[in-house]
């Protein structure tokens, strides 16, 4: 049988390391499917899904939110993924049409992005979004948050996120995880750690494999034993959208952008592309309460 997306957290040599995992296979092909993403596109979002599920894991509050976005001057330009306190995903890519001919191995997809930035916001329902901001640097998605973790938080990370797809656009594997050097860290166990992450297979080939996520920490990366990991909840594609928000935000514009859409209109949800129909009449509704204020 096969299990469904989830995320684990533990700890690893007494509480030396904080270790985040997560299998995203599924998440990965929903997206895939919503957005019609081409392979380079796939496998960028399909690392940020993982990424920011994983962020979400330091979400308390109920209603918390975690974005991930990468925007960038390149042909690919970005996409922007968002998860919740309860693993529910939801995201878009910038450009998601955007076809490489040739998927070498060990290609990247932020190579195609060129100069750009990595940019992590929090939100906290009734509180101040907080942002964080790093420049793009040479390497994949996993290079680019250890950096963004060692900029804006001077946490030594390391980040491992694999995706796996077929020909067909069928999502074999995805998920990763993160390692988290905290300050008691013997600097000899942390190189150890490196060491055996730079020299485990692939980690969507392990994964395609049948092996789970835990499993592959315990086998490759903690092999000298050590690791405590827990599971924490799964995680699925998952968008809030209705009616009722698309036309709140309708009474955001000016009454002047509303009389242009009197005929009616037909927003599209940019998460999960569902139709919202205005008719006219709904839309006289919407100005003539606006009118009276
Ligand atoms: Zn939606």
């Amino acid at each position: 049988m096969k299990e469904s997306d989830y995320l684990w957290r533990g700890m690893a040599l007494n509480g030396q390391f904080r270790v985040l995992a997560v299998n995203s296979t599924d998440t990965v092909q929903a997206a895939r499917d919503i957005h019609d993403l081409s392979p380079i596109n796939t496998i960028l979002m399909g690392k940020m899904i993982s990424a920011v599920a994983m962020l979400s894991l330091d979400l308390k509050d109920e209603g918390a939110e975690v974005t991930l976005r990468l925007d960038g001057v390149g042909p690919l330009k970005g996409a922007l993924v968002i998860c919740n306190n309860q693993g529910d995903v939801r995201g878009y890519a910038f450009e998601p049409k955007f076809w490489l001919e040739d998927l070498q191995e060990n290609f990247h997809p932020v190579k195609y992005l060129g100069n750009g930035t990595l940019t992590v916001i929090k939100y906290y329902p009734g509180d101040k979004p907080t942002k964080g901001l790093t420049p793009l640097i040479e390497g994949d998605v996993a290079q680019n948050l250890a950096h963004y973790f060692e900029q804006s938080e001077q946490i030594p990370t390391a980040v491992n996120l694999g995706v796996l797809i077929d020909k067909d656009a069928k999502v074999r594997a995805a998920g990763g995880f993160i390692i988290q050097q905290l300050p008691s860290a013997d600097l000899l166990n942390a190189d150890r750690i490196i060491d055996n992450i730079n020299h485990m297979p692939n980690l969507s080939d392990l994964m395609d494999m049948g092996l789970y996520l835990p499993e592959i920490l315990h086998r490759f990366v903690f092999k000298e034993g050590g690791l405590k990991l827990y599971p924490a909840h799964g995680i699925r594609y998952r968008c809030y959208c209705s009616k009722e928000r698309f036309a709140a935000a309708l009474k955001l514009l000016s009454l002047e952008e509303l009389k242009e859409m009197r005929e009616g209109i037909d927003p599209v949800c940019q998460f999960c592309n569902t139709v919202w129909h205005f008719s006219a009449s709904e839309m006289e509704e919407i100005i003539s309460q606006l009118e009276k204020k």
